[in-house]
Order: C-alpha cells, then sequence, then structure tokens
C-alpha cells in the first residue's frame, strides 16, 4: 500500500518537482493550490501526510495547519511546513504551528523524502497490516515472528526489517542505496557492501534445500524480492 501525500504549496513548478521525486519513490500524490482547497483535498483524499507551504493563497500554512490539529479526525495527521528561508522560517520556528517538522526552502529532494520516511514511520509503528505474506512466506508484524511453509524462521533484527522492506515491495527492484535508507536510516553511516552481507544472511535463514530463493540479484541495480 503506497502512502499518500498531499502537497499544499502555490508555486508550480515546485509542485512539478515535489511530485515527480514522491511518485519516483512509490507515493500517490494530490495537490492543493491554496489553503481552503488544501482542507477541501484533507477531508476528500484523506491524505497520509501532508506536505504544506507556508505563504499560501487564502489561507495561510500556519491557519491550515492549526484547522488540521483542531478536528479529531485529523489532529496527528503528520504535516511538514515549507518554509521560505528568511524571517519567515525564523517565525514559523518560534509560533507553535502544531507542524511536525520544516523544511527550509530550496531543499534537496532527497532530504525531503527522508524525513517524509521517517514521519510515516513514527506515524504508523506497526502499519495498518498485522501480517505480510508473498509466496510460502509469512511474516507477522505484531509477533515479530516469520514462518516459510509453516517453520520457523529465525531473523537479527536487521534482516527482519530488510525482509519486511522487500514484501511490502515485491516485485520492485531495490538498489543498495535505497535499501540502507530504509532499513537501516540514514543517520547512520553504513557502507553498501553491508547490504550483501545481510542479504546474505537473510537468504541462508530462509532458504531450505531445494527451496526457491525469492530473492534476486539485478546486476549493477540491486535486488527484488520475486515469489510466484
Ligand atoms: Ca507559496
Amino acid at each position: 500500500m503506497s502512502s499518500q501525500i498531499l502537497i499544499v504549496e502555490d508555486e508550480a513548478a515546485l509542485v512539478t518537482m515535489l511530485r515527480y521525486n514522491l511518485e519516483q519513490d512509490g507515493y500517490h500524490v494530490e495537490e492543493a493550490g491554496d489553503g481552503e482547497e488544501a482542507l477541501l483535498k484533507i477531508d476528500e483524499s484523506k491524505p497520509d501526510l501532508i506536505l504544506l507551504d507556508w505563504m499560501l493563497p487564502r489561507l495561510s500554512g500556519l491557519e491550515v495547519c492549526r484547522r488540521i490539529r483542531r478536528k479529531p479526525e485529523t489532529q496527528d495527521l503528520p504535516v511538514i511546513m515549507l518554509t521560505a528561508r528568511g524571517e519567515e522560517s525564523d517565525r514559523v520556528r518560534g509560533l507553535d504551528t502544531g507542524a511536525d517538522d520544516y523544511v527550509t526552502k530550496p531543499f534537496s529532494p532527497k532530504e525531503l523524502l527522508a524525513r517524509i520516511r521517517s514521519l510515516l514511520r513514527r506515524a504508523n509503528p506497526s502499519d495498518t497490516h498485522e501480517t505480510l505474506s508473498g509466496g510460502d512466506i509469512v511474516m507477522d508484524l505484531a509477533a515479530h515472528k516469520v514462518t516459510r511453509t509453516g517453520r520457523d524462521i529465525k531473523l537479527g533484527p536487521t534482516e527482519f526489517r530488510l525482509l519486511r522492506f522487500f514484501m511490502e515491495n515485491a516485485g520492485r527492484v531495490l538498489s543498495r542505496e535505497r535499501l540502507l535508507d530504509e532499513v537501516w536510516g540514514r543517520e547512520i553511516f553504513v557502507e553498501e557492501r553491508t547490504v550483501d552481507v545481510h542479504i546474505r544472511r537473510l537468504r541462508k535463514a530462509l532458504n531450505k534445500d531445494g527451496e526457491d530463493d525469492p530473492i534476486r540479484t539485478v546486476r549493477s541495480a540491486g535486488y527484488s524480492f520475486e515469489v510466484n
């Protein structure tokens, strides 16, 4: 299930850039060009996260954020405020807007994506799905257990997160860089080679003699989880 992100921004070029990067990362994107439209879109499309520009026509980002927080249905909705450099961003930091995070323009898409991911993770620690399954492999996320054709698979915490991310993105080729971002987190410096080491461990734990290896190595691109 891809998360839905609502971009509230009146600068068309920025919207295009954000949409492109978010869609590349697998998100579903909705847009609103002013504060009033934003409130309508939130009711209508129930986004998982909002990127909210501070300076907007009609209603300011600040006011939109206040209204989001006032409504019980949206009070926990993750909001990242986009602010311009200068006095505006100082003001926004000084005010209790209720935003979860701030990004100052101009920002790198990579940094913004990392913040989005971490915010979404915080918002849904165990996700809506309690179990994931692919082929004969089942992950019970709540109980933190993995089985293959009914037998218990023992995984270390990194292999567990790795398998989870693979299964959530089954069929997609995932680069080592992407895996590092998602599974290890950007805060930690890890070499890309480390990914290979953990993939090897994961394969060893998952695959018994004669069983298909669900993890495909894609030359010079990365790995993908594939089951029939
Ligand atoms: Ca603006």
